[in-house]
């Protein structure tokens, strides 16, 4: 399982809730690699944030592998498993989930704090991403006084700081007008341009457009795989739709 950044292997998940059974995922083999981009694309309710949740290791699978960067995952306790999340697992959510009452450089720069960078260099990488993000200006605000598109340039910082073997993220344009979404699949691809390793739930189809595989999830299940790199007129089209309208 080395060779790739993230893996899973026979996954299952099983909710039960009081003594109903909810069979969410149903044997996932997936794999992504080094600076690649993966799409995982399927109908509500089909298990796709389960299966972010279970990469992640915010949650246990009922069987089943989950190996990040070669190291199977499963077994470990919660602290170990929080410490992985903390240091290399960038999460970005639909809801964008920031701190309401930190400002924005605070929701930005904590996350580097917990994982143990001194005050100054935690400081620098926030400023960095700030800048890049184009949302320095907005600094000392609290996500209260951010437009939605800026929420979610706040959480892909706070999801960057860490510099992530693997930044996951569940539907990032889902509660985004046109045009923020238009700006947030800019920073996205801008971000896989760099190397980043993204693995991305959406039902977007111009956020799938910008991966360079799209996984097909029904009932739990992966039904299709597509590589992009063949499609390039697809690609090509998407990719001049944002560079003229953002
Ligand atoms: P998707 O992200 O594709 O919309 P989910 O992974 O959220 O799908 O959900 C997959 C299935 O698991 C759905 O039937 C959903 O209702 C169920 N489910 C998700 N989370 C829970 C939970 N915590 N308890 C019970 N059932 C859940």
């Amino acid at each position: 399982m080395e060779n790739f950044i993230l893996e899973s292997k026979d996954l299952v998940k099983i909710y039960r809730n009081n003594g109903m059974e909810v069979h969410a995922l149903r044997g996932i083999n997936l794999s992504v690699k080094t600076g690649e981009m993966v799409a995982v694309m399927g109908p509500s309710g089909c298990g796709k944030s389960t299966l972010l949740h279970m990469l992640g290791g915010l949650d246990n699978p009922t069987s089943g592998k989950v190996c990040v960067n070669g190291k199977e995952i499963n077994s470990w306790n919660e602290g170990k498993r929080a410490v992985l999340r903390r240091k290399s697992i960038g999460f970005v959510f639909q809801a964008f989930n920031l701190i309401g009452n930190l400002s924005v450089q605070d929701n930005v720069e904590l996350p580097a704090l917990v994982a143990g960078f001194s005050a100054g260099q935690a400081r620098s990488e926030r400023d960095k991403l700030l800048k890049i993000l184009g949302i320095q200006d907005k600094a000392n605000r609290v996500p209260t006084q951010l437009s939605g598109g800026e929420k979610q340039r706040v959480a892909l910082a706070r999801a960057l700081i860490n510099k992530p073997l693997v930044l996951l993220a569940d539907e990032p344009t889902g509660n985004l007008d046109s045009k923020s979404a238009l700006d947030v699949l800019k920073l996205l691809r801008q971000t896989h341009d760099q190397g980043q390793t993204i693995l991305v739930v959406t039902h977007d189809p111009n956020v799938a457009s910008i991966a360079q595989r799209v996984v097909f999830m029904k009932d739990g299940q992966i039904t299709q795989e597509t590589k992009l790199e063949d499609q390039s007129d697809l690609k090509g089209l998407v990719t001049h739709l944002i560079d003229m309208e953002v």
